[in-house]
């Protein structure tokens, strides 16, 4: 079969399923044939071979399903990069983009130089920071499978990131001293919510913290010596302002940002 009638095959597949079909289509082609979009749409006469097509036609119905599609292609997008994600590990969001912006935006007011990021994922947030800084960025995460994700991107990018497992603060508690800020998108979801189904396939720990998604936030708080005078960013849900005001009230100083839905996204909080 030719490219160009694969490539119309996929479409169908994906109509239901994607509100870009031809995109995401290409997409599957690049992944398929290892080729990039560019090469692809100057060969769509080229003859494709039949198993090729097979394992196009399978992942295209495996999307179709509701499989995320960057666990497809392996391949996800953050803040001008392009980032190494597989089945396992979290997808970056486009909202998370802002708490790198937050974050270096106050590495230079206050001189900041060394900066840790708690759930790392795929490493985006931490080295994002770290090449658009001068900090030297510490990045932690309890999974096994996301600290491999994340050092594959780290390598890729040569970005100044340390990478460290453990869970909560523990990982640092040997550099705490030198930390001047923390930023994280941690777990916040509850676990009643209902989430789409894509969502459903990343990793559950990266995504729900307990009946009311403020466990992570509980726990990472619950020895405030340990914090004092260090600068924390997170992102949170927009609904966990109120709870997020009275558990950190006697911590310190605590402001809340808006994303770019104009939805309370991230609090910054100076400790005391
Ligand atoms: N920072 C990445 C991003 O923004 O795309 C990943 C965010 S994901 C919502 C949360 C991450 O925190 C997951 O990678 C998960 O494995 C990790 N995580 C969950 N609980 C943790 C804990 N107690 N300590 C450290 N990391 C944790
Ligand atoms: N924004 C994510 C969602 O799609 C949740 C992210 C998180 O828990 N940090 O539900």
């Amino acid at each position: 079969m030719k490219l160009r009638e694969l490539y119309t095959i996929l479409k169908d597949v994906l109509k239901e399923a994607s509100e870009s079909p031809g995109s995401e289509a290409l997409s599957v082609l690049t992944k398929v044939t290892s080729q990039t979009r560019e090469r692809l749409l100057m060969n769509f006469e080229e003859e494709v071979p039949e198993e090729v097509c097979q394992l196009a036609i399978s992942l295209a119905k495996k999307r179709a399903g509701g499989y995320p599609l960057q666990y497809i292609t392996e391949r996800c997008y953050f803040y001008g990069l392009e980032l190494h994600v597989r089945e396992g590990v979290f997808v970056p969001r486009i909202e998370t983009e802002m708490l790198v912006e937050l974050a270096l935006k106050l590495i230079e007011e206050k001189g900041f130089k060394m900066v840790a990021d708690v759930g790392t994922g795929t490493g985006c947030i931490a080295i994002a920071i770290a090449l658009e800084s001068e900090c030297e960025v510490l990045a932690t995460d309890i999974s096994e499978r996301a600290l491999e994700v994340a050092r594959c991107n780290v390598e890729r990018y040569r970005a100044r990131v340390r990478l460290l497992k453990g869970a909560y603060l523990s990982p640092l508690l040997p550099v705490l001293n030198d930390v001047q800020l923390i930023v994280s998108n941690p777990p916040y979801v509850p676990t009643s919510a209902e989430l789409p189904f894509d969502v459903l396939k990343e990793p559950y720990e990266a995504l729900f913290a307990g009946e009311d998604g403020l466990d992570f936030y509980r726990n990472f708080f619950s020895d405030p010596s340990l914090l004092a005078r260090k600068t924390i960013i997170m992102e949170m849900s927009p609904e966990q302002e109120e709870p997020l005001r009275t558990l950190l009230k006697d911590l310190g100083t605590i402001t809340f940002f808006k994303d770019q839905f104009n939805r309370t996204r991230f609090f910054r909080l100076d400790v005391a």
